[in-house]
């Protein structure tokens, strides 16, 4: 039996790695480094990376701030051949969830979300669900945060000095993301 009590921190680091894979491929493609894996009874059943990040003058002029990795491991969720009971899955996340992305999650049923690092910026897993309308408040949802979460940040780091060499000045910590706000805490980064 795999179930969410009987979870290791060493099955979590199995499925992390097969997120951070699609961390990899997309930051392979010039794409923000972020990769999802749901996974139910320690079967991995969608995979997502992130795409529409990279600006192809014609094709793309905006980043798209919905095709994140875990909607797209959502949506590929809905084709798998294997039976899926949303309550049964993990789904694991290089980055914390954003609001759009962890509320795609709570209306799929998933109730257990494993992330990587944190997100100051953008980050949505904190919100007081308690405040919400009942749908949201009794997801049940539960969350782990900081597993691989080193490896996750050597490749977001990757893709900002990668974007460094492209672009050949210093990155814009804010326009990096293609967002508003106060910009990346790197040094919450850097050294932890
Ligand atoms: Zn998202």
């Amino acid at each position: 039996m795999f179930d969410k009590e009987k979870r290791k921190r060493s099955d979590d680091e199995t499925f992390m790695r097969i997120a951070l894979d699609q961390a990899e491929k997309a930051l392979e493609k010039g794409e923000f480094p972020v990769g999802c894996v749901i996974v139910q009874e320690g079967r991995v059943m969608s995979r997502g990376g992130r795409t529409g990040t990279v600006l192809n003058t014609g094709r793309r002029n905006l980043i798209s701030e919905v095709d994140h990795a875990e909607i797209l491991a959502l949506r590929q969720l809905e084709t798998c051949p294997v039976p899926v009971v949303p309550a049964k899955c993990v789904l694991y996340s290089t980055m914390e969830p954003c609001l759009m992305c962890f509320g795609a999650i709570l209306l799929s049923g998933i109730q257990t979300i494993v992330y990587a690092f944190e997100d100051p910026m953008g980050g949505g897993s904190a919100c007081d669900l308690s405040s919400l309308p009942i749908l949201y408040k009794n997801s049940g949802i539960q969350i782990k945060k900081g597993v691989c979460r080193r490896k996750s940040l050597d490749l977001f780091f990757k893709f900002l000095i990668k974007r460094t060499i492209n672009t050949g000045r210093t990155v814009c910590w804010n326009s990096m993301y293609g967002t508003r706000g106060n910009g990346w805490r790197l040094n919450k980064y850097c050294f932890l």
